[in-house]
């Protein structure tokens, strides 16, 4: 294992941590970087992917990150807008997700590279655009490294038009990641002209994406049926963009078999796979099977494993809270919130063994699944190499800006023919 010499990760921790983490952590030995760093580090070592870890709670992410020290992965934690935002149903948020990552990894030692993702920043009006210009730089004071822009609700030219709004809102340092096509299945699914409609699109406007989401088969939540992701797809769509660098975020990965995610990461340009359910439901102590689908038993209830996450009284406890609401299979996400705190007043060796379990399906992720064991190292070189928390752009702009004025825009975003499949809430 390529170990981390004590001088290189001091020197990384001085000059590769971005100004609001240095403001926010002045004495911090956690480092923290730019969603850049991450993705770089895969693309050095090749046909490797990291975890995006939804922190839907604190458990899940002291596992995430004990798991990534134990690959000695670089690794993404990150939360969503529907999870941790305005209207949040989980008690980690945009606004303390970093310092709840700086804690724990000052606590635990960690030396892996660890970026801070706002996963899902969703755009769905010309309301949610004026907002975010008030609410995204907030993000980035709160410690936030990486962001989604994710305005794929929208028809083609409105999508991109709203990621050219908010584009100066987002520091030039930051990972960034756009989406075409929004995460909901077999219907829907991206095509060719539409990712390279926005892409070319952002590039004749001086804005390089670091990563671009599609909807390449999987949902989010409970994975219904099991056609997954599409790898031929996802790989034909990330080749047509070869010329822009982008690499591929993978969205939904709950439930996918571990050998279409082995494919995900050797056949296509996918650096960060989101994985979110199936690590709460791990750290509830609920049973999952090898792809981190939860297990109905034929009432349809989640089954509890004895002895493992959350005490056999707290369970009950949320299940009779989860009726009261009337919340069933993913609805129970929603517990989250009320129960943020129950499950912090529960014994040390309870709150250990939540974390445990999430640590070890991590850390088979990383090592056996997406090829990410090591590359913390590669990350830590990428920053000494660049001298700098901001590695810069993987690409200049390419397109004429001429041809992609707003009139441009909209003008060839109403020629692109495309299946947006049915309306509805698929969010994280
Ligand atoms: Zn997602």
């Amino acid at each position: 294992m390529a170990q981390i010499s004590g001088k290189d990760f001091s020197r990384a921790v001085e000059i590769g941590r971005p100004p609001n983490v240095v403001k926010l952590f002045p004495n911090s030995q956690a480092l923290i970087v730019s969603g850049k760093v991450v993705d770089r580090a895969m693309m050095a070592k090749g046909k490797a992917m990291t975890i995006a870890a939804n922190g839907r709670n604190y458990f899940v992410i002291r596992g995430a990150l004990a798991a990534a020290q134990k690959a000695n992965s670089a690794i993404i934690i990150e939360i969503a807008k529907s999870e941790g935002g305005a209207n949040a149903y989980c008690a980690v948020n945009y606004w303390n997700i970093a310092r709840q990552v700086d804690a724990a990894c000052n606590e635990l030692g960690i030396t892996v590279p660890v970026a801070i993702h706002a996963d899902h920043y969703g755009i769905k009006s010309d309301k949610d655009i004026e907002a975010a210009k008030v609410e995204i730089p907030t993000l980035f004071e709160a410690g936030i490294t990486s962001i989604a822009i994710d305005a794929s609700h929208l028809p083609d030219a409105q999508n991109l038009l709203a990621n050219i709004a908010l584009n100066p809102f987002v520091p030039k340092w930051a990972g960034l990641e756009t989406e075409v096509g929004e995460i909901k299945g077999k219907a829907g699914l991206s095509t060719v002209e539409e990712a390279l409609f926005l892409i070319q699109g952002l590039n004749a406007n001086d804005i390089f994406p670091d990563w671009i989401a599609l909807n390449n088969g999987t949902t989010h939540g409970i994975e219904a049926s099991d056609q997954g992701i599409q790898v031929e797809l996802t790989a034909e769509i990330h080749e047509s963009l070869a010329s822009y660098h982008l690499s591929g975020a993978q969205h939904g990965t709950s439930g996918n078999s571990s050998e279409r995610l082995r494919a995900i990461a050797a056949k296509t340009r996918t650096t960060k796979a989101n994985v979110a359910t199936a690590l709460q439901m791990l750290s509830w102590g609920l049973e999952v099977n090898d792809f981190g689908n939860a297990q109905l038993d034929e009432q349809g209830n989640f089954i509890k494993v004895t002895d493992a996450g959350v005490t056999e009284e707290m369970w009950p406890a949320m299940v009779a809270y989860a009726d009261e609401q009337g919340w069933k299979g993913g609805n129970y996400k929603k517990l989250n919130l009320p129960f943020e705190n129950k499950l912090l007043g529960q014994p040390v060796e309870i709150r250990e063994r939540m974390c445990k379990r999430v640590e070890d399906f991590v850390y088979t992720l990383l090592t056996d699944v997406f090829n990410a064991a090591d590359t913390a190292p590669l990350a830590i070189e990428t920053i000494l190499q660049a001298g700098s928390y901001d590695l810069g752009h993987k690409v200049g702009r390419i397109e004429d800006p001429a041809q992609w004025t707003e009139e441009k825009i909209i003008e060839r975003g109403a020629t692109i023919v495309s299946d947006k499949g049915p309306e509805g809430d698929f969010d994280d």
